[in-house]
């Protein structure tokens, strides 16, 4: 317990709103090594690095959830601004052709260290085929996978509704007590829980792929 508590007491972990589409980029660190990464750079990059800038903190890349333009749009500038490396998950590596060096692609369960504080990649194919998740401290950096009360389209190219309900079946074993960091800030509130969004998200009342179909197929 120990240990988990100086983990917990290291992470630096912030959340701000960039963009006109009401993206969340978060910025995920080790406050005691000044070392962080942003998570899906966009739109903002000049803001996010003064805000990184502010805190002393120093960026080492970039960890993305999914290749969609509002989530990457300043993923090269940022990288080059840098001399970062971006975290990228492998199935992603079709619809990601912009960004040629300085990837590394990485697959479910990996885990790095920024600093001293681990972070573990969770695929969570559905609303894209490579979308990840991000699980560090006690939280779960979602992307465009769960949202407060909502989760990600799946009709885009690459989506895939059943696959979105196997992920949504995955997210739902985490811990009750894990905070969701959605991807957007598309609710009244800008975080929630796993256990919440268990209880009260409509698309994780199913427990057959058929009706989960049925509801996000709507629109
Ligand atoms: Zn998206």
């Amino acid at each position: 317990m120990a240990f988990m508590s100086a983990q917990k007491s290291r992470l630096y972990l912030k959340q701000m709103e960039v963009g006109p589409m009401e993206n969340f980029v978060y910025l995920v660190g080790d406050r005691e090594k000044r070392e962080v990464f942003v998570v899906d750079p966009a739109w903002e990059v000049d803001r996010i690095l003064s805000v990184v800038a502010e805190d002393g903190l120093k960026v080492k890349g970039a960890l993305v959830t999914h290749h969609h333009f509002d989530h990457t749009n300043g993923l090269e500038s940022l990288l080059s601004a840098t001399d970062g490396v971006a975290y990228v998950q492998k199935d992603e590596a079709p619809f990601l052709k912009q960004v040629k060096s300085n990837v590394k692609w990485v697959e479910s369960g990996e885990k790095i260290k920024i600093g001293d504080v681990d972070l573990t990649f969770i695929h969570t194919p559905g609303h894209t085929p490579g979308s990840q998740c991000f699980l560090v401290g006690d939280g779960l950096i979602s992307g465009d996978t769960l949202f407060i009360g909502a989760c990600g389209r799946c009709d885009l190219p690459g989506g895939n509704a059943s696959q979105m309900f196997e992920s949504l079946n995955r997210l739902a074993k985490l811990d009750d007590h894990t905070v969701l960091y959605p991807g957007h800030n598309y609710a009244e509130i800008p975080t929630s829980t796993i256990k919440q969004e268990r209880l009260s998200n409509p698309y994780m009342q199913f427990d057959n792929v058929k009706n989960f179909l049925n509801l996000r197929m709507k629109g």
